[in-house]
């Protein structure tokens, strides 16, 4: 079924257009005409799987024009998350004359008072800072029709229910409201009963896979060989742009260093960076003039850069979720992606979690002509001998080339 079909509105359907989409993707598809007849929604679907559009654009169409009090509020997790949404939301309603502002901490009041001071249709916020300009009188909910919560898990995670529950309270209670999380942990659940007025529940794919447009595989190493094998696994990938993940900020920082004295253009993107110094690091990587950027789970969830051809794991995520959202920022809407993770001998625990996680057993593979020295990490091929043996010669040429587009 085209857009055209869906029922959104001719402004918006020409947003959608100058942003290219041809057809809507599931998620699109079973969203919108809900939306659009006003039901409340549990979404849970991959990343990638265009999800944003599927709750902007029947958002846009039910706002129709500009009024002076914001009707839709959209909550997120991450100041970068909501920055992406609030530029959604622009792309799509251009040729509306909605208005849309974005709300979070780490940066000046100024511009945030200023334009809800002019008036705003929608606010994408993050909890903290919206709960502080309510609480100085800058911004009012008593006039939201729809309040979307994305990345609830992930809210979850970082402590803010609470603040959730105390922005919920000032939106009125005849509202549309639409939750979208990648799992559905109890507490969520009771969010959304508590929240949501029978909601209708779509879930996209097993929110639990990694998206089928990603080749992963880990790559077990010993400990004091790891920047070795980073080093050369950069050589030989024919990459557009790299994401790498570490577990802690210092990591971050540290690998940065070592592939800026590379020669690699490299940024860094952790909670301890200034908000302007992220944002710059951001930019750079959206514009392809950054080729690798090398974050902490700051960035593993929802953020879409397009360039991006590879996802290495420094270290393997703690949480299993983290690694199907880590490796879910290559991949993109339907470009082919490609990923690895590095594993110690610690790590391995970790694996199988992931491996459960997941539902199935991820290929390792080893580089070809690498020194490798020995490390119990290479043990838990034994289970998958045959394909290790297999691929063991044949990591370049097998799901780790550039990425077709
Ligand atoms: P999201 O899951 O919202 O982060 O979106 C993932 C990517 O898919 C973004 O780059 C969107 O611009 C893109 N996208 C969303 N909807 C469509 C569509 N119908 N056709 C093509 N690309 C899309």
């Amino acid at each position: 079924m085209a857009f055209t079909q869906l029922g959104l509105a001719p402004k918006v359907l020409e947003g959608v257009r100058a942003a290219g989409y041809t057809d809507p993707t599931p998620i699109q598809l079973r969203a919108i005409p809900l939306l659009l007849e006003g039901r409340d929604l549990v979404g849970s679907a991959q990343t990638g799987t265009g999800k944003t559009a599927a709750f902007a654009l029947p958002t846009l169409s039910r706002l129709k024009s500009h009024q002076p009090q914001p009707r839709c509020l959209v909550l997120g997790p991450t100041r970068e998350l909501a920055a992406q949404v609030e530029t959604a939301f622009r792309d799509y309603g251009r040729f509306t004359d909605l208005r849309v502002c974005v709300v979070y901490g780490g940066v000046g009041y100024e511009k945030q008072l200023h334009e809800l001071r002019d008036g705003v249709d929608v606010i994408v916020a993050t909890p903290g800072r919206l709960l502080d300009l309510i609480e100085r009188g800058a911004a009012r909910l008593d006039h939201v029709e729809v309040l979307v919560l994305d990345e609830a898990d992930r809210m979850l995670d970082m402590g803010f229910l609470p603040d959730v529950r105390r922005i919920l309270d000032r939106c009125p209670k005849k509202r549309q409201t639409m939750l979208f999380s990648a799992t559905i942990p109890p507490e969520i659940e009771t969010l959304c009963r508590w929240a949501l007025r029978n909601p209708e529940r779509v879930a996209i794919g097993i929110a639990r896979s990694p998206a089928e447009t990603v080749s992963h595989a880990l790559y077990p190493v010993a400990e004091d060989q790891k920047d070795a094998l980073l080093r050369e696994i950069l050589r030989r990938i024919n990459f557009d742009q790299v994401l790498i993940f570490t577990r802690t900020k210092h990591g971050a920082d540290r690998i940065h260093h070592l592939l800026r004295r590379d020669g690699h253009s490299v940024a860094v993107l952790h909670s301890d960076r200034t908000q302007a110094e992220r944002e710059r690091s951001l930019e750079g990587f959206r514009q392809g003039k950054v080729e690798i950027m090398v974050a902490t789970d700051i960035a593993s969830r929802g953020l879409d850069v397009e360039g991006i051809s590879h996802v290495i794991n420094y270290d393997v995520p703690l949480h299993p979720e983290d690694y199907v959202h880590r490796i879910g920022r290559t991949g993109r809407a339907t470009a082919a992606g490609n990923a690895c993770t590095l594993v110690v001998g610690s790590e391995l625990d970790q694996v199988r979690a992931i491996e459960h996680f997941i539902g199935r057993k991820i290929e390792r593979r080893k580089i070809e002509n690498f020194n490798y020295v020995y490390t119990r990490a290479f043990e838990a091929t034994e289970g998958i001998r045959s394909k290790a043996v297999r691929v063991g010669s044949g990591f370049v040429t097998s799901g780790f080339g550039r990425r077709r587009r």
